[in-house]
């Protein structure tokens, strides 16, 4: 009799525990439509920003990426934007920017260009971003097997190619005492 009623509390634990699972789960899957606010971003500081890029990698890293409804996200934001951060990113199609961070519509600004190097136009829109959009962080993401880097390392010429190497190449000269090998 002791054994049954032992057997049949470990089975309640059990209902209840499966039950919290599947509420957990439920929470889980339903894609958040919310979107960035003046008043949320306003109450952010740069290191809350990055602890928040930085738990947003881990999720992407495992496979775990939250789930977004982006069509109710788009209509939501239509009326301003109000994000976090202003991430510089080469242009590496292997490195989607809001997902390595897991960040959704109207989170981050961003700006790619081949080498994630700045000029006065990148400049310019990260004080956009800052001074009257209100961001909190300028975020450079470089990469692993980039092709601009590579490029400019093995001094490549052509077209258009050519003039934009050449504003990575003082980063170059820069690490020439480097001992590892550089056009990885
Ligand atoms: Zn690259």
């Amino acid at each position: 009799m002791k054994k049954k009623l032992l057997a049949m509390a470990s089975m309640a634990v059990f209902l209840i525990s499966c039950n919290q699972d599947n509420k957990k789960q439920e929470e889980k899957t339903q894609p958040v439509s919310h979107v960035m606010t003046k008043e949320e971003q306003a109450k952010l500081t740069p290191d809350e920003v990055l602890k928040q890029f930085i738990e947003g990698n881990k999720r992407f890293r495992s496979g775990i990426t939250t789930v977004r409804d982006h069509s109710e996200q788009v209509r939501k934001s239509a009326p301003g934007q109000f994000p976090k951060a202003v991430i510089l990113s080469c242009l590496d199609s292997r490195v989607p920017v809001e997902d390595v961070f897991d960040q959704g519509l109207g989170d981050v600004f961003v700006g790619r260009v081949a080498g994630n190097f700045v000029n006065e136009d990148q400049l310019g829109s990260m004080e956009f971003a800052c001074k009257l959009a209100g961001a909190k962080l300028v975020l450079v993401m470089g990469h692993q097997h980039c092709g601009a880097i590579k490029g400019a390392i093995d001094d490549v010429k052509l077209g258009n190619i050519t003039a934009m190497l050449a504003k990575i190449k003082p980063a170059v000269k820069m690490s020439q005492d480097f001992q590892g090998k550089k056009n990885i």
